[in-house]
């Protein structure tokens, strides 16, 4: 089929198999080009490891250490004239990538909440790597049935208290608008904590504990976000930030279980980027376009790939975590710098739709937005006839 970017809202339902493997080499060769990783991970397993900043992780541990990587996500697979999703097409470049280089890469499809994907992954550690020395906890998902109960949660984007209302981007046209969104209602902040807080994380850690397949000095790490006080109401104070504290909650019992093996476990502050996730999370992406261009003019702009390599290399194994007063690595340290902050700030209160197009990186944000789905690629030919049916090795 000939396969063209679909876009709904804030998805996009078609993705692009070659462009998808042209966007994992490009992230292959910008780490490669930092050369390798001194001390770093040996076995890495990565859950939420194929899009955004899980796949960046383990494209890092694989490429910019040589590490193994058992990788686990949540994909539809291609049919004869349907697409896979992007990150189907990105783990299965990613395998036949790592094949070429020699390095063990199996990858689970299914629902990381879940007991039975957990003993899967547990099963082929055993069997194939004995165990894991680093453990990257990625999910971002917008419901988990719970394991035990079955009950099923839903993660909202909510503020809590009052209505919050600030600029918004309308991703498709470039208008800037006026948002509001209502606060929390019942249980909303339980059932966005349940689902994107770190009970999860806490049961991955028991279970490969108790499974004995994790090395001693083992680090974990699950990701997060602060940013400036204009998203704190949808984020940080809001639902989502509610279960960003619960990880943080989490970090501290899982340095205690840990402690029998010298492992730590992190929370990385990592920077507003283009993602799956984030495109779905109300002003944050006006934030982004115009933190794209701040960036962009200072030279200090990262995408997730370089976010990731540089957790790795300049945190997680160089001895030198530089941890903040709360513990935690943060690799957002570019972006929350005041010379950065002040800058985006002054862009924030000025913008409007006429003048969007010079204010903000609208096209940086919608060609990273469509990277995502493997769509604006050099050297892809968009016109010529492509099987979308691409088997991931390890998969099938
Ligand atoms: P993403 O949407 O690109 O990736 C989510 C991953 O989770 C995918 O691999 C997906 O397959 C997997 N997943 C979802 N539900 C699953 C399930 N039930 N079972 C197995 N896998 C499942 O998102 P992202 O933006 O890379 O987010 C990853 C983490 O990074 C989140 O914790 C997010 O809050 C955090 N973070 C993101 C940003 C940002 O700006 N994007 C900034 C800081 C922190």
């Amino acid at each position: 089929m000939i396969i063209a970017p679909k876009i709904r809202g804030f998805i996009c339902t078609t993705a692009h198999p070659e462009g998808c493997a042209k966007h994992v080499a490009q992230q292959i060769a910008v780490v490669k080009n930092r050369g390798l990783i001194a001390n770093g991970p040996k076995k890495v397993l990565v859950i939420g490891s194929s899009t955004g900043y899980g796949l960046s992780s383990r494209i890092s541990a694989a490429f910019g250490a040589n590490a193994a990587t058992i990788g686990v996500f949540f994909e539809r697979p291609g049919e004869a004239d349907r697409t896979a999703t992007a990150g189907w097409y990105n783990t299965a470049a990613f395998e036949s990538e790592a094949k070429a280089a020699g390095l063990y890469a199996r990858s689970f499809n299914g629902d990381a909440y879940s007991d039975a994907v957990k003993m899967e992954v547990i099963a082929a550690i055993k069997a194939d790597l004995g165990q894991v020395d680093c453990v990257i906890y990625s999910l971002a998902s917008p419901r988990r049935t719970h394991p035990t109960s079955g009950e099923v949660f839903k993660s909202v984007l909510k503020p809590v208290g009052e209505v919050f209302t600030n600029k918004n981007l309308n991703t498709g046209t470039g208008a800037v608008t006026e948002v509001s969104i209502e606060p929390v209602q019942g249980d909303d902040i339980a059932q966005t904590v349940a689902v994107m807080g770190g009970e999860d994380w806490e049961m991955w850690t028991d279970a490969l504990l108790a499974a004995g397949v994790l090395a001693d000095g083992v680090q974990t790490v699950a990701y997060s976000y602060i940013g400036p006080e204009v998203t704190w109401p949808i984020y940080k104070n809001g639902t989502i930030g509610r279960a960003k504290e619960d990880l943080e909650r989490v970090q501290k019992v899982l340095d205690g279980k840990l402690a029998v093996l010298h492992g730590k476990a992190w929370v990385s502050v990592n920077k507003a980027l283009v993602t799956q996730a984030s495109s779905a999370i109300p002003v944050v992406p006006l934030y982004i376009s115009l933190l794209y261009k701040v960036m962009k003019e200072e030279g200090t702009h990262e995408d997730t790939i370089e976010q990731m390599d540089r957790l790795f290399r300049d945190r997680l194994y160089n001895g030198q975590p530089q941890p903040d007063e709360a513990g935690r690595i943060r690799v957002d340290d570019w972006e929350m710098t005041a010379h950065v902050q002040t800058l985006v700030g002054q862009l924030w209160a000025d913008v409007n739709t006429e003048n969007f197009a010079q204010l903000g990186d609208f096209e940086g944000y919608q060609s990273s937005f469509l990277r995502l789905f493997g769509f604006g690629l050099d050297g892809v030919d968009y016109a010529a006839e492509t099987n979308p049916d691409v088997k991931i090795p390890s998969v099938g």
